[in-house]
C-alpha cells in the first residue's frame, strides 16, 4: 500500500565518501529525495540502488558503525576503540534474538538514555506483532527513519504506474486504521508501526497530489474507535465511488473484514448517502464525523439506490469490482500467512489482480515488488540495500537452522536458497534474527529477490496475531485441567486456521479419552476454549477483543482413533512410521478432513479474552 509524500533528503549524502569507478552512477544519498511524479528518476534511483547493492550495503554498515561506534551495546562487544571495520563487526557482535536485545529496549522504555543502543534519540518503540514473554516486542525508532519508510512509499507508485495506466486520474480507497498506544515510565510513546506513521506529518501533511489522495480523509483514518473508523470509511469510500481506482488496506484480512462490515452495514450506509450526512448516532467522534461530513456533502439518492441495487444482489462475488467499477486493482499484502485469503478476494473481487506492493516491519521497512502484477504465488520483493544493513543464515528448506548455517551478505545469497533475514538497522538493532525465512528467486541487477516462505515458529495466524507450537501448547496445556470434572484426559490435539469465514478462527481438534458424556460436556468445553484463548498472547488476545479481527476459538471433538486415522493418512504421504509426531498445525484439505469427518462436537469459546495495552516491565527500570 502506498502512502505518498514527499520528505526532505537527507542530509548523510553517501556521495562525498563514494569509491565508485567512472563508469558507475554515483551513489545517491543514504535516504534518497525522491518524488513520486518524477516516476523516471524514482525508476532510475532503484536502478543504481541494487546495481550497487554491494557498495550502498558496505556504506550503511560504515554509517551504521560510525553513528553508533560510542554506544554501550557496541562498544560491550567492539571496545572504545571508536570506529569498528566489517570485520571486526562480523566477528565480535553476536547475531542475537529479541531476548538479547530486551533489557535494553526494555530500560530505555523505562528513561534510561538512547545511548545505550543509539547515537540518535529513540523518539518512540513501536510494538511488533511478535511477542516475547506473550507481550508485543518493542522495536527502537527514530524520527529519521520516518524519512526512510517514506522514501520506500514513494517509490510504489512510480513502479505500479509502469503497469498500470491513468492512476493519477481518481483516488485511492485504502481502509487504514489506528491501534491504541501507550506511553512508557520515561513518556516514550509505545505503538505499532503503521500507527506511528499514519500519525506522524510524514502521511497526515503529505503534499496534495493524484497520488496521494484517498477517499478517507485522514481523521477518519486516524479516529481510534475502529468501528467509527471502519464505518466512516466506508461511507467516504462509497460517496466518491466514482473515483476509486485502486482499494485496498495493509493485509488481505483488514480487507476482508472491511467487505464484511459492509455487507452488515451497507442498508445504515446507503441511508447517510441519502441523508448527505454521517448518522452522528454510529459516528459520535466529532473530528471524524465534520470530515465525513464534508465528503458525503449533499443528499445523493441515486447514489444510494445504485449502491442498495449492487449490495442486495443475492450473491456478493464481484462486489469490490461492481460497487467500485473503475477499481483497476486491489492493493493488499497476499503473501505469507495472508495467502490463505486469496480465494475469498478473488471471489469477492471479481477477478481484480491482488498487489502486494512492499514487505516491511517494525524492525525495519525492507523492500518491494518490482512486478506488482505477478500472480501472488509468484510474488517476490526486492530488498532495498539502503534501509539497513542485511545479514542471511543459511537455513533448510523447512526454516530449521544448519547447524554452524553460514550468515552471508545480500549480494552473496544464492538463487533457490532459503535463508532467515538478520538485519543491522540505523535504529539500534545490530545483527538482529527478523525471524523470516525467503528464499532467493532470482537478482534484480546485483540485488537479489526474495519469496517470502514463512515466519520462524509460527503455526497459526489469521490476522496480525502469531501463534508458534510453543505458544499453542502452553494454552492447551493451561486448559487441560478443566476437563478433570469430566473425568477424561487430552489425548491428542491439532490446529488450524479456519478463514473460509469472516473473520477467520482458530480450531483445535481434541480427541478425549474416555469420551465425555456429551450433554454435561458442552458447559465445559466452551469453557476450555476461552481458557486456551486467555493463555495465547497479547497480539491474539487483542485482535479477538479489541479488533475483533479473529473469531471466538472452536474446539472440535473427535471420536476415539481419529488421529490414528491422522497418522495413517501422514505414513500414506510419506512419513516415517518410526518418526511420526502428531503435528500440531494442519494444513493439508485431506488432513483436515480426516479429522473433520471423525468430528463429535463442536464447542466455541464464550468469553471474549481480557486484553489491556502492554506494559513494559517496570522491574527493568533504570532510573
Ligand atoms: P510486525 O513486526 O508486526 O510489523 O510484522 C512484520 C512481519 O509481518 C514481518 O516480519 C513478516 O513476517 C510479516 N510481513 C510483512 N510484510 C509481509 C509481506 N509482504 N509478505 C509476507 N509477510 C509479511
Amino acid at each position: 500500500m502506498d502512502h505518498l509524500t514527499m520528505t526532505s533528503t537527507s542530509e548523510n549524502a553517501l556521495d562525498h565518501h563514494d569509491d565508485h569507478d567512472a563508469s558507475s552512477p554515483a551513489l545517491p544519498p543514504m535516504i534518497p529525495g525522491c518524488d513520486p511524479h518524477d516516476g523516471a528518476a524514482c525508476l532510475e534511483l532503484i536502478e543504481v540502488l541494487t546495481a550497487r547493492a554491494g557498495d550502498v550495503q558496505r556504506r550503511v554498515l560504515g554509517e551504521v558503525l560510525a553513528m553508533n561506534a560510542g554506544t554501550d551495546y557496541l562498544r560491550r562487544f567492539l571496545g572504545d576503540g571508536g570506529e569498528a571495520d566489517a570485520a571486526a563487526f562480523k566477528e565480535r557482535v553476536p547475531v542475537v534474538e529479541y531476548e538479547d536485545v530486551k533489557t535494553y529496549i526494555e530500560r530505555i522504555a523505562n528513561g534510561a538514555p538512547s545511548s545505550l543502543i543509539s547515537s540518535k534519540p529513540i523518539t518512540e518503540l513501536l510494538t511488533s506483532s511478535g511477542t516475547s514473554g506473550g507481550q508485543p516486542k518493542l522495536m527502537p525508532a527514530t524520527e529519521e527513519e520516518l524519512d526512510r519508510k517514506t522514501f520506500l512509499y514513494n517509490l510504489l507508485v512510480p513502479v505500479m504506474n509502469k503497469y498500470v495506466e491513468g492512476l493519477d486520474e481518481g483516488r485511492g480507497m485504502y481502509l487504514l486504521f489506528v491501534k491504541p498506544e501507550i506511553t512508557t515510565a520515561s513518556g516514550l510513546v509505545a505503538r505499532p508501526v503503521l500507527t506511528s506513521y499514519y500519525k506522524s506529518r510524514h502521511f497526515r501533511r503529505r503534499p496534495d497530489s493524484p497520488y496521494t489522495r484517498y477517499t478517507s480523509p485522514n481523521e477518519a483514518i486516524l479516529c481510534p474507535d475502529s468501528r467509527q473508523s471502519m464505518y466512516a470509511q466506508l461511507l467516504c469510500g462509497l460517496a466518491r465511488r466514482g473515483e476509486v481506482l485502486r482499494a485496498g488496506a495493509v493485509f488481505a484480512s483488514a480487507f476482508l473484514r472491511a467487505v464484511k462490515f459492509l455487507e452488515g452495514h451497507w442498508r445504515a450506509l446507503c441511508d447517510d448517502i441519502r441523508a448527505g450526512r454521517a448518522d452522528p448516532a454510529v459516528v459520535t467522534d466529532a473530528a471524524c464525523r465534520d470530515a465525513v461530513d464534508a465528503v458525503v456533502s449533499r443528499p445523493d439518492p441515486d447514489l444510494a439506490d445504485a449502491i442498495a441495487a449492487e449490495c442486495s444482489v443475492g450473491s456478493w462475488r464481484g462486489i469490490v469490482r461492481r460497487l467500485w467499477p473503475r477499481t483497476k486493482y486491489i492493493d493488499v499484502i497476499v503473501t505469507g500467512s495472508m495467502a490463505q485469503y486469496i480465494p475469498l478476494l478473488e471471489f469477492y473481487g471479481g477477478g481484480l489482480p491482488l498487489v502486494s506492493t512492499m514487505y516491511a516491519s517494525s524492525e525495519c521497512y525492507f523492500g518491494i515488488n518490482l512486478r506488482p502484477l505477478d500472480r501472488p504465488e509468484d510474488v517476490v520483493y526486492t530488498l532495498l540495500p539502503n534501509m539497513c544493513y542485511y545479514e542471511f543464515i543459511k537455513v533448510e528448506k523447512d526454516g530449521e537452522e544448519i547447524r554452524d548455517g553460514e550468515v552471508v551478505d545480500l549480494i552473496d545469497v544464492e538463487v533457490g536458497g532459503y535463508y532467515e533475514l538478520v538485519v543491522t538497522t540505523f535504529t539500534g538493532l545490530y545483527r538482529y534474527r527478523v525471524g523470516d525465512i525467503l528464499q532467493v528467486a532470482g537478482f534484480h541487477n546485483a540485488a537479489p529477490q526474495f519469496r517470502f516462505v514463512h515466519r520462524r515458529n509460527v503455526v497459526l495466524s489469521v490476522d496480525t496475531d502469531k501463534t508458534s507450537e510453543d505458544d499453542l501448547l502452553r494454552a492447551v496445556t493451561a486448559a487441560k485441567p478443566l476437563l478433570d470434572p469430566l473425568g477424561c484426559v487430552l489425548a491428542e490435539y491439532t490446529a488450524y486456521a479456519d478463514t473460509s469465514s469472516i473473520p477467520g478462527h482458530y480450531v483445535l481438534f481434541w480427541e478425549l479419552t474416555p469420551p465425555p458424556p456429551s450433554p454435561a460436556s458442552a458447559r465445559v468445553m466452551a469453557a476450555c476454549c476461552a481458557a486456551v484463548e486467555a493463555g495465547l498472547d497479547a497480539v491474539y488476545r487483542r485482535c479477538r477483543s479489541r479488533d475483533r479481527s479473529v473469531g471466538p476459538l472452536e474446539i472440535r471433538a473427535v471420536a476415539p482413533g481419529a488421529f490414528d486415522a491422522l497418522m495413517d493418512l501422514c505414513v500414506s504421504h510419506g512419513s516415517s512410521v518410526n518418526q511420526y509426531k502428531t503435528p500440531r498445525c494442519i494444513k493439508h484439505p485431506d488432513a483436515i478432513a480426516v479429522l473433520e469427518h471423525r468430528v463429535v462436537g463442536r464447542f466455541f469459546s464464550d468469553a471474549v479474552p481480557h486484553w489491556e495495552p502492554l506494559k513494559v516491565d517496570a522491574a527493568a527500570a533504570d532510573t
